[in-house]
């Protein structure tokens, strides 16, 4: 059996599902294809959290009271210091989830826009022309194997990158598999709150040093603990289980738990080859300080569905020159804030609990909205290793970190608008990172 069709999506969660349906309202032509049967949709896990705002920017309905897949909404996020004060607002009208019913509704979506989906059908390997060309698909339905011919091949099966870890050395895409040095392993407890009339959360509070978490759930007596660490599970349970010990969460009795990975690392260079690009987590483009990913994945994916739908035009097949823009305009921006964050992120979270304790009391790398931009980092710093609250050794890591976050920030903000440019570009990019910090080596001297 043999299909052709303009655009082939491999993963219908939230990246292919919204790629799918942008391309099809664009008149391609656009099967998305899932390994998931539809029941099991997004079922990696339970609750979500979207900022509201992101529904209507990016033109999905959003979820409201009284649909299956709303829980709630929250005005505000906070995060606290190592050891528990010092509470940082953020405002922002947060959307309560439940992942297998939200994919219902933009898989509804996607179909809606003209998208055919598959369900039960994976992804087997690529299939390239005569002349080397990416041109389609091989998949696999109820044991049987079959070719989908597409000029444009979307790789949007989440953090294992089905395809773009089986395109060719020198595709024009990197091919890295997402190891455990850069992936983020979360544990999420639901738990029962021995007094929700007192504890319930109504917003998440974050405590940024131990990458820790309590959100708002289903159950109106439950709240969500969530934890997230490089390296393994195990790992990540043995950091928990520390973070406990130290009293900061009401009483409460674990119900179940869930556990998955995100990615924790830079995104590939380039999300574009002939006939190829990566979207969400396939494309690493999550948010180094909190893990979240969706909204960015649309992001990257509207960007795509434009210049796609541009180089497509009267049957054209999209080369990685056609669509280049793609690279451009999303490294320029949020991909040079993300990689900033990220370079920064370990030597700010490398001292000790007092030294992030004083971080917040003095509004040093952590800042209330009402403080954005008033605080100068140097002299903050400087500030707190005189009156002994930072220690010359975590002033030297942050200044680092800090100093290596602003240098790659200006390198992807000019990241090159032609891909003959890219190849300097990419030997700086890599020399740059090769001096950042990682939180794999804070983790691996930890877990030693
Ligand atoms: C525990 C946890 C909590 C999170 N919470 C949030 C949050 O609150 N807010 C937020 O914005 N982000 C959150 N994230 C991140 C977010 O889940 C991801 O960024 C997002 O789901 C990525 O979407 P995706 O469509 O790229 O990939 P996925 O959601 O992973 O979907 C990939 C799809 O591809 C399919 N697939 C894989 N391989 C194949 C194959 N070979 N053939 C066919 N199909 C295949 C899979 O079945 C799957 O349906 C969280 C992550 C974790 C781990």
């Amino acid at each position: 059996m043999e299909k052709e069709t303009d655009v082939l999506v491999i993963g219908a969660c939230t990246a292919g599902l919204y790629f799918a349906g942008l391309m099809a309202q664009k008149g391609f032509r656009v099967l998305v294809c899932d390994r998931s049967s539809t029941a099991d949709l997004g079922c990696r896990y339970d609750v979500i959290h979207i900022g509201e705002e992101y529904f209507s920017r990016f033109g999905l309905p959003q979820p409201g009271p009284g649909d299956e897949d709303y829980l709630e909404t929250f005005h505000k996020s906070i995060l606290v210091s190592a050891l528990n004060n010092y509470p940082k607002n953020n405002s922002a009208d947060i959307l309560v989830l439940r992942r297998v019913p939200l994919m219902r509704r933009l898989a509804d979506w996607a179909r809606s826009c003209g998208a055919e989906t598959s369900f039960e059908t994976e992804f087997v390997e690529p299939l390239f022309d005569g002349a080397g060309k990416l041109c389609g698909a091989l998949l696999r339905k109820d044991g049987a194997d079959f070719q989908v011919k597409a000029r444009l091949t979307a790789d949007a099966s989440g953090i294992d990158a089905a395809v773009r870890v089986k395109l060719p050395d020198g595709y024009g895409v990197e091919n890295f598999v997402t190891g455990p040095r850069d992936r983020f392993y979360v544990v999420l407890r639901y738990a029962k709150l021995k007094n929700p009339a007192e504890d319930k959360p109504k917003f998440t509070k974050t405590w940024p040093y131990y990458k820790t978490w309590i959100a708002p759930q289903w159950d109106a007596d439950g709240a969500i603990l969530g934890i997230g660490a490089n390296l393994s599970f195990d790992y990540a349970k043995r950091c928990w289980e520390r973070f406990y010990a130290k009293g900061f969460l009401p009483e409460n009795e674990v119900r179940h738990i869930e556990q998955s990975s995100t990615p924790y690392r830079r995104p590939p260079y380039s999300f574009v080859a002939d006939g190829f690009v990566a979207l969400g987590d396939a494309a690493c483009v999550t948010n180094p300080w909190s893990g979240e990913g969706v909204p960015y994945a649309w992001l990257l994916c509207s960007i795509a569905a434009e210049e796609f739908a541009e180089a497509m035009k009267n049957g054209a097949y999209p080369t990685q020159t056609a669509v280049w823009a793609i690279n451009t305009r999303y490294q320029r921006s949020q991909g040079a804030e993300f990689a900033q964050n990220l370079a920064m992120l370990s030597g700010a979270v490398d001292c000790s609990p007092e030294e992030n304790d004083y971080e917040f009391a003095h509004s040093v790398v952590f800042e209330d909205e009402s403080e954005k931009g008033k605080h100068n980092l140097v002299l903050g710093l400087l500030r707190g290793a005189l009156s002994g609250g930072i220690s010359i050794k975590s002033l030297i890591n942050l200044v680092k970190a800090a100093g290596m976050g602003g240098k790659i920030l200006k390198h992807y903000r000019s990241f090159p608008k032609e891909p003959t440019d890219f190849k300097v570009w990419t030997a700086q990019a890599d020399v740059l990172w090769s001096k950042a910090g990682s939180m794999a080596d804070l983790a691996e001297r930890d877990a030693d």
